[in-house]
């Protein structure tokens, strides 16, 4: 049967880019659009570093996950700022550690919603679920959560690579303050997001290129970056470059990327 549900045209605006694909374009993923391409590749000639950097995050979010699952015995996830789905996604590093992983996603973007059959392909044991949500109404997303979690016992809230699309002044810090008031003692927050400290002139460039694309970027300073976490303990090794957190691997270029994890005591 033809004509019903909405074509994937008239969902997904592939006249200008989107940060989802564009992150994709630098991961080597296939659901992008020319719009995206063009922009990664400006991004990609002022700053060699950007594929670098999305792969570097990924990895990041690897091993935050397995540290949670592992040694702080987390099974709930509230992963917000999911991406389109690439392999291995946080599920399957959770449910890998402990198969009975309950997992909710959430993501603005339509392009994320369309792909999402991917993030749902966990264990029998676990749950995944995908919520379209927006970031800054963490009071809807809480309330679609709590369908899957237990509010009432610990959960690892991820806002990785998500906080640089959302500046102060839109509530960065409200939405996370909500999430993270909401969830109980031994929950855990992990985020990253961009900076300018290692690479002030290449950053300030590439925000000008996604500005010029439509996409607005914040970079804060590891002071800035530790405001998220006033309250929590921040675990080893504190904020630091995603590339440094808990990795033996020392990148050729600096990652101007910083993340951290912390405990809700
Ligand atoms: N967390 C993934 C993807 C990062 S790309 C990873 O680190 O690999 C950033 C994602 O945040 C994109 O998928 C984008 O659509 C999403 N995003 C940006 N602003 C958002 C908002 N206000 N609410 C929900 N998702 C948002």
């Amino acid at each position: 049967m033809t004509g019903t549900g909405p074509r994937i045209q008239d969902i997904i605006d592939t006249t200008r880019p989107h940060p989802a694909r564009v992150y994709d374009w630098f991961l080597g993923g296939k659901d992008n659009y020319p719009v995206d391409e063009e922009l990664g590749r400006q991004i990609a000639a002022i700053d060699a570093g950007a594929p670098k950097a999305a792969r570097a995050n990924r990895a990041f979010m690897h091993r935050t996950t397995r540290a949670l699952a592992a040694e702080q015995g987390i099974r709930q996830f509230l992963d917000i700022g999911t991406g389109i789905p690439t392999e291995p996604n946080l599920h399957q590093v959770a449910q890998s550690v402990a198969p009975d992983a309950r997992v909710v996603y959430v993501d603005n973007d339509p392009i994320v919603l369309a792909h999402a059959g991917a993030l749902l392909r966990g264990t029998p044991e676990g749950v995944t679920e995908y919520v379209q949500a927006d970031a800054r109404d963490p009071r809807s997303i809480l309330e679609q959560a709590a369908r899957v979690l237990d509010l009432d016992r610990p959960v690892a809230l991820s806002l990785i690579a998500l906080l640089h699309f959302v500046a102060d002044e839109d509530g960065a810090h409200d939405l996370v303050d909500t999430l993270v008031g909401a969830l109980a003692p031994g929950s855990c927050l992990v985020l990253s997001m961009m900076t300018a400290d290692f690479e002030p002139e290449n950053v300030r460039k590439g925000i000008a290129a996604y500005a010029a694309g439509g996409v607005t970027l914040v970079a804060r300073s590891h002071a800035e970056v530790g405001t998220f976490f006033e309250g929590l303990r921040l675990l080893e090794p504190g904020i630091v470059s995603v590339a440094q957190w808990r990795s033996e691997d020392t990148p050729d270029m600096p990652i101007s990327l910083y993340g951290g994890v912390a405990l809700k005591p």
